[in-house]
């Protein structure tokens, strides 16, 4: 199966406010087999996006299509879907087991055959032993397996997630990450997936799809969206820390490029030609703040240490420079001080550069 979603709109009317455009004109595809994920900040049109493919929402302009089929139009009963919320919702007086069987009972499956799927799904979920358990004996990670198992045994031609994983801690959803990843290639369905959390998007996705404002930024697998986005949105967005972002001046000489940022140059990992249309003109160079290094303040952009943030393995050391803070991925035993006058020296190969005004990357 595969979901294409072309040029779809949803209009939301809103009495005291203008008509919010919650999703604008999105083309989107869903490979068979497909791990997809939606991201973007708050308000974006995510869910909105995934409430339609689900069919608990229409588009106000667009098309849905499961391979041939329009579903644009169908109820969600009709359209062999299943969603998963993070809302996971057991009933609580019915066994893990009933739990796991319930959607297939009501669909009239004889009972055989609905153990024979409940033991399936529970052997991939590793809960084969908790079937016989109520829910409120398991932890959050348990149950959510249960929530996951329940879509599980329907077979879905397309599997929907809304951040199934946001209300549990870091280690269980490290541990549940795999999980949904081995089943999802097991279903071999199109899925598509909407989380908040960065480290899940590019963990889990063969493809990221970055949305600001209703409208689809970029859409690529995660080493292309981290290494080449398209604009300093998605740039800004995908990574962590963010890149840090400079104002800075094209010069070229004798056929080579550089940027000037205040008294500061960088040669450009660019030609002149290259960057035709730019020579002499404003551009951001954006950089990542695993690619700047710290120096003396003649070395690199001058900088006041302002913090460190020690996560164990490295640190996050905040500056002050002429262009506002910037953060610096520094080693785990950095420890900066205050009174000494750093220079940020940034990795020359690893600038990207961007449109000042339409935000596009130019190289
Ligand atoms: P979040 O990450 O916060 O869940 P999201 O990216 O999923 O956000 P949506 O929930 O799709 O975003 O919302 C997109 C826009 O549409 C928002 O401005 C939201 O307020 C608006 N919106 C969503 N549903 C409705 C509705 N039923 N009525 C009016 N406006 C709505």
């Amino acid at each position: 199966m595969t979901v294409h979603i072309d040029n779809m709109t949803r209009v939301f009317d809103s009495p005291n406010a203008d008509r919010i455009v919650a999703v604008d004109e999105l083309s989107l595809t869903i490979e068979d087999g497909e791990f997809l994920t939606l991201v973007g900040p708050s308000g974006c049109g995510k869910t909105t996006t995934l409430r339609c493919v689900a069919g608990l929402d229409t588009p106000t302009a667009g098309t849905i299509r499961v391979d041939d089929r329009d579903v644009t139009e169908l109820p969600p009963q009709q359209r062999d879907v299943a969603l998963l919320f993070q809302d996971i919702a057991l009933y609580p007086h019915m066994s893990v087991r009933k739990n796991m069987e319930y959607g297939l009972k009501i669909a009239g499956v004889p009972e055989d055959e609905r153990r024979e799927h409940v033991a399936e799904a529970a052997a991939l979920l590793q809960i084969g032993d908790q079937l016989d358990k109520m829910p409120a004996s398991l932890s959050g990670g348990q149950q959510q397996r249960v929530a996951l198992g329940r879509s599980l045994v329907r077979d879905p031609s397309v599997f929907l997630f809304d951040e199934p994983m946001s209300d549990l801690d870091a280690k269980l959803k490290r541990e549940l990450r795999p999980v949904v990843q081995r089943i999802t290639d097991e279903i071999g369905c199109p899925v598509l997936y909407v989380t908040h959390d960065q480290e899940e998007a590019m963990t889990m996705s063969d493809r990221i799809a970055i949305m600001d404002d209703g409208e689809l930024q970029q859409a690529g697998s995660p080493k292309e969206v981290y290494s080449e986005p398209i604009n300093d949105f998605v740039g800004e967005f995908i990574g962590q820390p963010a890149m840090e972002f400079f104002d800075a001046h094209v010069e070229s000489a004798n056929g080579t490029a550089a940027v000037s940022m205040g008294d500061h140059t960088v040669s450009l990992p660019a030609t002149a030609d290259e960057l035709e249309g730019y020579v002499d003109s404003p551009v951001r160079v954006g950089v990542r703040p695993q690619q700047i290094g710290i120096g003396d303040p003649a070395e690199g952009i001058e900088a006041e240490h302002v913090l460190d943030e020690p996560l164990g393995d490295e640190t996050h050391s905040i500056f002050e420079t002429e262009f506002g803070d910037v953060t610096v991925v520094t080693h785990a035993d950095f420890d900066g001080d205050g009174d000494t006058e750093y220079g940020l020296v940034l990795d020359e190969s690893a600038t990207q550069l961007f449109d000042p005004d339409s935000g596009v990357r130019i190289h």
